[in-house]
């Protein structure tokens, strides 16, 4: 880290000073780099962190390679302030500058598409940025470095350090040269971070977990929302910030969503991560995946019924795999709303179905946990979902759809789910200083 650091501290003074086409060129070389090398890149993240090859190659790589050219393409078109003030003769305007070298941390889940989501826009504003991946899952930030030299990212610009948070991580944010972090993981380890960094008033941009709810009334478009929402549950092993893990359900459709729910839930197969017919790989670790399977035991002693899924129905993996961290997906019904089920981020293949009877119930409900990343709602009401819309106490909120982004605008969490946003305006603001000049004339 005190290497890496250096190096970007170094370099700093030549990057900032290039013009942001120059840095826009470099971005988007980078970008067709490792567009060209997609397959493997896909491999790689695959086999390093249990996930489906049909995932890394659909949303994580062609989304890292996204990164940089949105980046590339944005930090052309930002334009500072200006205002007048006749009566003193003043003309007033901001100018932005790039803060220096930037401390990037990033987790296991989506590993290049969130690292790259973080060193995209810092070296675009003409910062220099140390990255530290996470120890689990490190390959493919290892192969986008031997990438740098050929895109034309001079030395020092971006250095990646591998290794542990306990050690990497915790010298990264303690560093004195290192006046801002960007980083994404648990809501726990940004307490550490907040703790560590505050002695240095660091600027901070916190990306945390998630207890997302999904909110169906009963004149949603079943055929739409239930595929949707078994996506949004489940996908990449629910190993995603912005998975659903509570369902709830107006109440005159319940039955009929949990049945049609369970079938659908049915139909995703889990299993080795390179056969294109799975739709969910390994979990993360041994620990993680005991740690998914113990909040299943605690839903089923209070008294929650299992509908599929986890001991309850058996998962028949090929004979090379049957060591592996796999879990099928479960869902559980008649949770209650304290059950640590529906209220710790459990982060794996669980989701939690309710019943609910009216929209202000449901609303006060949704918003009963610590964390506030992400809802959907579905309902043809438009008065209703953009009602609904407005009192969730939480960054994002899709309707009737799930991760649907426009990397333009504001990413982030309220309550425990996060400080700050990142997108096209916020991340140039993060990643930038500004300073306001008067002029006298
Ligand atoms: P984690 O907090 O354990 O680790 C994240 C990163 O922080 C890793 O690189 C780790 O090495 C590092 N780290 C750990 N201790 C540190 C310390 N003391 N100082 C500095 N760095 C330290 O998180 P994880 O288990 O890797 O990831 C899963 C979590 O990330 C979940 O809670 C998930 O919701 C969250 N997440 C949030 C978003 C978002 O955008 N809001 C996106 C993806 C994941």
């Amino acid at each position: 880290v005190e290497a890496a650091v250096k190096a970007a501290k170094d370099a700093f003074r030549l990057w900032s000073s290039r013009s942001p086409l120059e840095r826009s060129q470099i971005l988007n070389k980078l970008a067709d780099l490792i567009e060209q090398d997609l397959e493997a890149f896909a491999q790689a993240e695959s086999k390093d962190q249990g996930k489906t090859v049909k995932f890394a190659r659909t949303v994580d790589i062609p989304r890292a390679v996204q990164n940089f050219r949105f980046f590339a393409s944005s930090i052309l078109h930002h334009v500072t302030e200006c205002t007048e003030m006749p009566a003193m003769g003043c003309v007033h305007y901001t100018s932005r500058a790039p803060v220096g070298v930037a401390g990037l941390i990033s987790p296991w889940n989506l590993p290049l598409y969130l690292l790259t989501w973080k060193i995209a826009p810092a070296i675009a504003c003409g910062n220099t940025v140390v990255a530290k991946p996470s120890e689990m899952t490190s390959v493919t930030a290892w192969m986008m470095c031997k990438l740098m030299e050929k895109a034309g990212v001079p030395p020092g610009v971006v250095n990646v350090v591998f290794g542990t948070g306990a050690k990497a991580g915790e010298a990264l944010v303690c560093h004195p040269d290192v006046p801002l972090i960007s980083f994404t993981g648990s809501t726990l380890t940004a307490q550490r971070i907040t703790e560590k960094s505050a002695p240095h008033c660091k600027r901070l941009s916190l990306e945390l977990g998630g207890k997302n709810p999904a909110i169906i009334f009963d004149d949603a478009d079943l055929s739409q929302c239930i595929p949707t929402t078994v996506r949004s549950s489940f996908a990449n092993q629910g190993e995603i910030c912005l998975c659903t893990s509570r369902i709830f359900v107006q109440r005159g459709i319940y039955n009929e969503f949990l049945k049609k729910f369970v079938a659908e839930t049915k139909k995703w197969n889990t299993g080795h991560p390179s056969d294109p017919t799975v739709d969910i790989g390994a979990l993360i670790s041994k620990e993680h995946l005991e740690k998914v399977r113990n909040y299943v035991k605690k839903a089923q002693a209070e008294g929650a019924r299992v509908l599929c899924g986890e001991g309850v129905d058996s998962l028949a993996l090929p004979p090379g795999n049957q060591k592996g961290y796999f879990m099928l997906p479960t869902v559980i019904a008649e949770v209650k709303d304290e059950s640590c089920c529906m209220q710790e981020e459990i982060f794996g293949p669980v989701t939690c179905v309710v019943a609910f009877d009216t929209e202000e119930e449901v609303i006060e409900r949704a918003n009963g946990v610590k964390y506030g990343l992400a809802a959907t709602v579905w309902s043809r009401n438009v008065g209703r979902v953009h009602r609904v819309a407005h009192r969730l106490q939480c960054g994002l909120v899709w309707t009737n759809c799930w991760l649907v982004r426009d990397l333009n605008l504001p990413f982030g969490g309220m309550k425990a789910s996060g400080i700050g946003r990142e997108g096209a305006k916020d991340s140039y603001e993060f990643f930038t200083e500004v300073k306001t000049i008067t002029i006298k004339h």
